[in-house]
């Protein structure tokens, strides 16, 4: 299978926030009163090229070009070991941190480098540093981080090292919040299900349009594989409106995959266009700001 052919993931978005930037900062944010988008170079930085390990860099040039006011990207602290270790499986952090044993180093499907280690550590870090950003605010943030959510607790999948999601979701729950976790990519994220499934307080929303790394959710946690798109918009709306009947969340985590638009080669599904998304998106930013409280994120 010829490399730009693999399966490709396009999560873009891990704290509810809108993307765009001014500079990029140092942990800036509360001094310039902007949302932050979290992001470094070092996102991009493993050999391997292709589209998971390279669009973060194409979006932020793409800000860079077009600015949005209101908005700067800002540069996270990569996380260590040790707080990988808090998710993951410490062999299997060791195994990406060295290289060895290769077969698990490269579990995820990415090609193997030293800079591997340097991009993930610094992806996940964004993930969880706006998680930290929004509870900290009270606002929006977000991450360009690529690849998290196929990933368990002791290997890699479909070209996810590390799982963002859960890690974010953990320093939610170590500050005390509710977390929901909204994963919108066009396949499932059993991984990050497998890892947070057992903490109380944390709760899955997936909508899926391919039934890659698809499971089966205990109530309230939710999984709907939607093979028609005219159903996508009206099955969101319903599953939030579901959620509205529980408890209250402190933090929503939004994994904004698009690669369920009709245009993408591996994911996409008829009917999934760009005016579809741009809905979705809308739905989710409206149910989260009327219904997260007391760290509403608006
Ligand atoms: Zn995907």
């Amino acid at each position: 299978m010829r490399r730009g052919r693999k399966h490709r993931l396009h999560q873009g978005l891990v704290a509810i926030g809108a993307c765009a930037l001014l500079r990029i900062t140092e942990h800036q944010e509360d001094t310039y009163s902007l949302i932050p988008i979290y992001y470094s170079p070092d996102y991009t930085a493993a050999d391997d090229d292709f589209d998971t390990t390279r669009k973060a860099t194409w979006v932020a040039a793409s800000l860079l070009s077009a600015p949005i006011d209101g908005v700067a990207l800002v540069g996270p602290a990569s996380l260590t070991a040790a707080q990988l270790e808090q998710v993951h499986d410490p062999a299997y952090v060791q195994a990406v941190r060295t290289g060895k044993p290769r077969h698990l180093a490269e579990s995820s499907g990415i090609r193997w480098d030293p800079k591997v280690w340097q991009a993930v550590r610094s992806s996940n870090g964004g993930a969880v540093a706006a998680v930290l950003a929004a509870l900290r605010t009270r606002r929006n943030a977000g991450s360009l981080s690529s690849g998290l959510h196929h990933a368990s607790r002791a290997s890699g999948m479909g070209f996810c090292t590390f799982n963002g999601l859960a890690l974010a979701a953990k320093a939610g729950r170590d500050r005390g919040a509710r977390v929901l976790i909204i994963d919108l990519d066009a396949h499932g994220g059993g991984g990050t299900y497998s890892i947070v499934k057992r903490w109380p307080g944390v709760v899955q929303l997936d909508l899926v349009v391919s039934s890659l790394d698809t499971y089966r959710p205990q109530t309230p946690s939710t999984l709907d594989y939607i093979r028609d798109a005219a159903d996508y918009l009206p099955v969101l709306r319903e599953r939030l409106a579901t959620l509205d009947a529980g408890p209250a969340f402190d933090l929503v985590i939004y994994n904004a995959g698009v690669d369920l638009y009709e245009g993408c080669d591996i994911g996409g599904l008829r009917g999934i266009t760009a005016a579809v998304l741009a809905e979705r998106d809308r739905m989710v930013f409206e149910w989260a700001a009327q219904h997260t409280c007391p760290w509403r994120l608006c």
